[in-house]
């Protein structure tokens, strides 16, 4: 999973990194210049350093912008009368004067705004602030991939306001460019993902039947996945049967009722057409009769129209009131699985969600974005064909497989 956003954001902090230490290069060649004690006129430096090759692959705006930082640090250069010295010998007067001035400083005799020629000429060696309209270029390149990788796109945006905070007019050490973006990509995404409670532990903690009602369309690995719900449960010695509430497909009801079948685990079942909602009834109160701990109620997951869908969903979860309401959608939809989640939760509240197919996606987007849309936690990543292909959703996992840890 991951695998091309993955890829991809890390040529985008790679290429990110490298265009905003352009505007150092400048910079910085010049301080190779000063260190020759060659004995130059200012005009000659000036003059070759407007001929160096280093401003290739910049804009125009970049271009005047760094040759103003240049011709700034020459003037100041001018100003303290340093350009006929040796380099070495102005270091050493510089760290004199810097000794000098933090000595007075600490007596409390020097102004405490007063700042050392060196101090000044040393951080614009090594600091590059990103000025907004640079963030907005490379971020333009981060969107797209972003996008393109199925994130929905309040989470882009909200990925661009915290890295914009953190980013932007900051003095950010050369060196520490790359952990920078980084670490502020991480941040934002770690706070678009909820960490889900531990569901074994809840199931087990409570004192009355546990009831999760599981929505979601057809073909997004709905029934597959309450199946590989009902094995774990069973693994974790919580008993549970299943209800076949989709009774508008009578595929449904009897794929439903393998599963139970190869499972060992009871299907509360009635005929096609039945109500959904009474089905659900009679599993709840079957459990609650025989001391089962756990009942998975499947729905349908398309009829006629939306309308009756939403109305049957409301229904059910009236009379029945579920512990949670889990929504369950293909990590491989992409765009239309944010429409969906927002139009189940719309409609009867979602109380978190289960991604399935989480192995075969290679973009990962939906993953980081879903929790962000809902509010709420994703419990589970379905990760294969069997049933033991089920991984409790972990923030940290996520992260890593970004390779932003
Ligand atoms: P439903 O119509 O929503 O109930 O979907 P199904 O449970 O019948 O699943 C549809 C297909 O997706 C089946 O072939 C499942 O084996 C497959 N499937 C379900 N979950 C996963 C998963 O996590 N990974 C993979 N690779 N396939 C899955």
């Amino acid at each position: 999973m991951f695998n091309f956003l993955k890829e991809k954001i890390k040529s985008w902090i790679k290429t990110s990194e490298e265009k905003l230490e352009k505007k150092e290069e400048v910079v910085s060649a010049i301080k190779e210049k000063t260190k020759k004690p060659k004995k130059q006129t200012l005009e000659k430096k000036k003059a070759e350093k407007i001929e160096q090759p280093i401003e290739e692959g910049l804009t125009k705006e970049q271009i005047k912008e760094e040759r103003e930082i240049s011709e700034k640090i020459i003037e100041d250069i001018k100003k303290e009368k340093l350009e006929i010295k040796p380099v070495e010998e102005k270091i050493k007067e510089k760290f004199e004067e810097e000794r000098k001035l933090e000595e007075e400083r600490r007596e409390g005799q020097a102004k405490p705004e007063k700042r050392g020629f060196f101090a000044r000429i040393k951080e614009k060696f090594t600091a590059v602030k990103i000025t907004e309209d640079e963030f907005e270029e490379i971020f333009t390149r981060l969107e797209l991939i972003l996008l393109e990788n199925n994130t929905a796109l309040e989470v882009v945006e909200k990925i661009r306001q915290d890295l914009k905070e953190k980013l932007v007019d900051k003095e950010i050490k050369k060196e520490d460019l790359e952990k920078e973006i980084i670490e502020s990509l991480k941040t934002s995404i770690e706070e678009l993902l909820i960490e889900p409670e531990n569901l074994i532990e809840k199931i087990k903690g409570s004192n009355e039947t546990f009831v999760i009602a599981f929505f979601g369309i057809n073909g997004s690995g709905k029934t597959t996945t309450i199946a590989k719900l009902a094995h774990l449960l069973k693994k974790n010695n919580i008993s549970c049967i299943l209800a076949a509430c989709d009774t508008f497909r009578a595929a449904a009801i009897d794929q439903l009722q393998k599963h139970g079948d190869k499972l060992g685990i009871k299907v509360i079942r009635s005929q096609y057409g039945a109500d959904p909602t009474s089905v659900a009834f009679d599993a709840v109160k079957h459990a609650k009769a025989h001391s089962i701990k756990a009942v998975l109620i499947d729905t349908a997951g398309r009829m006629h129209t939306k309308e009756n869908l939403i109305r049957e969903m409301e229904k059910l979860v009236k009379v029945i009131r579920p512990d949670l309401k889990i929504f369950i959608a293909e990590s491989i939809t992409g765009n239309d699985l944010i429409e969906q989640a927002k139009t189940f939760n719309e409609a009867i509240g979602l109380d978190g969600a289960i991604l399935s197919k989480a192995d075969v996606d290679e973009k990962g987007g939906s993953t980081i974005s879903l929790s962000y849309i809902i509010k709420k936690p994703i419990f589970f990543l379905g990760t294969g064909q069997n049933y033991d292909d089920l991984e409790v959703f972990n923030k940290k996992k996520i992260i890593k497989s970004l390779g932003l840890d």
